[in-house]
């Protein structure tokens, strides 16, 4: 996938802007946040400061009245275009009482944006005040609770805005909420006044910030304090289980840790007011990171009392990696969302630097290959491949650039560059970067000219092919006599080059886990690779780990017989003694194509969470086991663990292990189903989670008017706020179980991925069609995505990217 419009048509959309910002009334505005919109403005419009004021009711339903007051400096007198786009639609009734400089003035609506008439403004400081029902899309509205999620341009939904990162503002923010509730935000919480039902609180001014960093939260929540070094800390949350709360200490010192460490990296204090987090359940994302208050998943931060290292491991490196954010993103920000892998980059960069030394029991080359091959080969390996840095024309497009490659395959790529680098350059560069640009915006290409001028390499014209291009690299290599002859192909035929790597034989190809890419051995090397790996010669760790990847991704693409991979996986997890590895291959046997194996799959896991001499050993084959339990017999087994956890002798399950397996065996025995539901309803301790287990239950109940039912609610927007519930739903009524009852599902699930991708937040419309499909494995179902993508020549590229990576399998044989 390349630029959306060609430079033609990109010189007409300028010229028609640049018309409709002088002569709106004759011209439509474009929808979302136009690139040129964005340059334009930015041109013309700083020193932006809003005072807002939202009135936030108990009930529900009552609107959200609100305040804003802007002040912002304009290079020249022209039309002011604000975005905006509340969920109800805008109507001048909806404003009331705008008034630009002191002067009552018609803001002018066009489309999702609000415009000030140049003969109310002047060259210089001006001033708009507004009162205005405040836009709930991003307000994740709940009983108890409310927190904004406004990232990556979400802001205009909620408030009338320049909404775009490189016009960053300060925030004045005051909310009326509640009396009982309580409130966070980006500032400190600094005066309070109360009546009889509510109360006001005001925050402290913030430092210069892009609008998708605004963030408030309000509702009943626990506080917990801690300090360290003379810096205090807040844990906001709602868990009420003594277990959980009891990990905060966990918390506050990873948090600490992070802190710490990025501050002697970068020889930058933290450059905000406050540091607080807010524990959210049901949160949609791992984390959020919102200066002051950073939002994180309940899911996430309070593990299961039987967590394994890994868990552990990806708690500290979501807190390191929401902690790096703060330089890397919210200190320094991306222009434009085009280059949002760049905050990203470096917030998974440096979680893995942060996290390592503090689990010295982990091996982190191992911990690291085990993070980011996997999940980045994963979107990579398909034909729905994208590359790190796409072309964005249009804001309301910036939820969709997010994914695997972002997260996972750049971290690839920057270390690489990094070790190209050396680390005192690379450290002496991040540093001026930093500094340069310390609370505004760079691109990319301002960072690699900096890292550039302190290296020898073309720095530039190494990344590009990593950055700019999508796919792996297939690296072939072959045994010729004593040594080996290795070479580079481009699947994808463009004739790319990749850049030497450093592609090795020893027992395995790439023993060292050095290389990013497929690699295909020859026949010989093939089986001699499978032969050391069976016979256990394979001692080093990361030599293991990155062949059996390799060997998944092989047997992915058809190179690799399934059940040569399954023995040969089968042999190696009884005598692995490395829990990451053991994770991931037992986490492999899950995966959709060995689903015509679960009776392989279902044995090889029951007997190793029984007969496993280690505790973490049983406990990951059992999760995995869970997973892949289809046949009578082992859903006996699993029903039993359930049915009286106390008395399983071989794992103790936690509360959400037995509320997943609930959700299974209710479709594994439809007649229990009522029992079910009940048993699991009174085991469960907190009401936010009896919440979510009654809300996702029916999506498994043994009567198809009811699923029907439950898939019907999905397709409206207001059955879809709480996403992960969402997201459970629609992939257990898609089962692999019930995909026979299930394949009429997927064309009406697919027609809405437009408006799925208008009101879901960033990373929804992947998982919404991952959850759709990866149940399904019949022709049939490829039959229908194939005939709604060819049906659909307008779909949005970037959707149809999504769909074609979490649709690949049904394509492989
Ligand atoms: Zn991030």
């Amino acid at each position: 996938m390349r630029a959306f419009f060609s430079s033609t048509l990109v010189a007409i959309l300028l010229t028609s802007l640049i018309v409709s910002c002088s002569q709106y009334k004759d011209n439509h505005l474009v929808d979302g946040v136009s690139r040129e919109l964005a340059i334009h403005r930015k041109g013309n419009i700083s020193g932006v400061i809003y005072t807002l004021g939202f009135s936030i009711p108990v009930r529900l339903d009552a609107k959200i009245p609100a305040t804003l007051e802007m002040e912002f400096l304009l290079k020249s007198k022209e039309d002011v275009v604000l975005d905006f786009k509340p969920h109800y639609t805008l109507v001048d009734s909806s404003l009331r009482g705008a008034k630009v400089n002191g002067e009552s003035c018609r803001l002018l609506i066009s489309g999702e944006h609000l415009v000030i008439p140049s003969r109310y403004v002047k060259a210089g400081k001006n001033r708009l005040y507004l009162e205005f029902d405040a836009g709930e899309q991003s307000l994740n509205r709940r009983k108890e609770l409310l927190y904004t999620l406004l990232v990556p341009d979400r802001a205009r939904t909620l408030f009338p805005c320049f909404d775009q990162p490189d016009i960053k503002a300060i925030y004045n923010l005051s909310l009326e909420i509640p009396l009982l509730w309580e409130a966070v935000a980006n500032g400190k919480a600094t005066t309070l006044t109360s009546t009889q039902y509510s109360k006001r609180i005001a925050f402290s001014p913030t430092e210069p910030i892009s609008t998708y960093l605004f963030s408030f939260v309000a509702g009943e929540f626990q506080k917990l304090s801690n300090n360290r070094n003379g810096r205090e800390i807040n844990i906001w949350h709602r868990e009420n289980d003594p277990l959980k709360v009891g990990q905060a200490g966990d918390i506050f010192s990873l948090i600490y840790s992070s802190l710490e460490w990025l501050e002697d990296y970068t020889a930058i204090d933290y450059p905000f007011t406050k540091y607080d987090i807010v524990i959210v359940p049901g949160f949609q994302y791992g984390g959020m990171e919102h200066m002051g208050a950073t939002l994180y998943s309940d899911r996430t931060m309070f593990l299961e009392k039987n967590a394994t290292i890994t868990e552990e491991l990806s708690r500290a490196k979501l807190i390191a990696h929401e902690t790096a954010h703060m330089w890397f993103g919210d200190y320094v920000t991306m222009e434009w969302f085009d280059d949002v892998w760049t905050k990203e980059v470096f917030a998974n960069w440096f979680a893995s630097a942060i996290v390592n030394p503090l689990f010295p029991q982990i091996d982190h080359k191992l911990n690291f290959i085990n993070s980011y091959l996997p999940p980045s080969y994963a979107e990579d390996r398909t034909p729905g491949a994208n590359a790190v840095r796409q072309e964005l024309d249009n804001l309301n497009n910036a939820g969709l650039v997010y994914g695997n490659i972002i997260y996972n395959k750049a971290p690839v790529v920057m270390d690489k560059m990094v070790e190209m680098l050396g680390d005192s350059l690379f450290r002496a560069g991040i540093r001026e970067y930093l500094n340069r640009f310390a609370y505004g915006n760079a691109s990319w290409d301002d960072l690699i000219e900096i890292l550039d001028n302190h290296s020898d390499f073309n720095l530039k014209h190494w990344s590009n092919v990593w950055i700019k291009e999508p796919g792996r690299p297939h690296l072939f290599i072959a045994s010729n006599g004593d040594s080996f002859e290795t070479w580079e192909e481009d699947p994808l035929g463009r004739d790319l080059s990749w850049g030497k790597q450093p592609l090795e034989f020893d027992l395995v190809p790439d023993p060292r886990g050095e290389v990013y890419g497929l690699v295909i051995p020859d026949s010989a090397l093939l089986a001699l690779t499978i032969e050391n790996l069976s016979k256990g010669r394979v001692v080093d760790d990361v030599a293991r780990l990155a062949s059996v990847i390799n060997l998944y991704e092989l047997c992915y693409d058809g190179f690799v017989a399934e059940e040569v991979f399954l023995n040969l996986v089968a042999g190696l997890l009884v005598a692995e003694q490395n829990p990451i590895v053991f994770s991931r291959m037992a986490g492999y046997l899950s995966s959709v194509i060995f689903e015509e194996h679960h009776l392989f799959t279902e044995n090889l896991l029951s007997g190793l969470y029984k007969e496993s001499k280690e505790l973490y050993k049983r406990n990951m084959a059992f999760r995995a086991f869970a997973n892949v339990v289809r046949s009578k017999e082992a859903a006996n087994e699993l029903y039993k663990a359930w049915d009286n956890p106390s008395a399983f002798e071989y794992v103790t399950p936690g509360e959400r292990d037995l509320m997943k397996i609930a959700f299974s065996l209710a479709i594994l025995f439809p007649e229990k189903y009522d029992h079910i539901g009940s048993v699991q309803s009174a085991r469960l301790t907190s009401n936010d989670r009896l919440e979510e287990f009654l809300w996702i239950f029916p999506s498994v109940s043994p009567d198809k008017e009811v699923r029907d039912s439950v898939f019907s609610s999905l397709l409206h927007e207001q059955n879809r706020v709480t996403e992960p519930w969402a997201e459970a739903s629609l992939g257990y009524l898609n089962h692999p179980l019930r995909s026979l009852n299930s394949i009429e599902y997927i064309t009406p699930a697919l027609e809405i991925c437009g408006e799925i991708h208008r009101t879901g937040d960033i990373f929804f419309p992947a998982r919404w069609f991952s959850a759709l499909l990866s149940g399904h494995s019949s022709n049939e179902a490829a039959r229908l995505v194939s005939a709604y993508i060819e049906g659909n020549r307008e779909l949005n590229p970037f959707l149809k990217q999504k769909i074609l990576q979490q649709s690949y399998h049904l394509y492989r044989k």
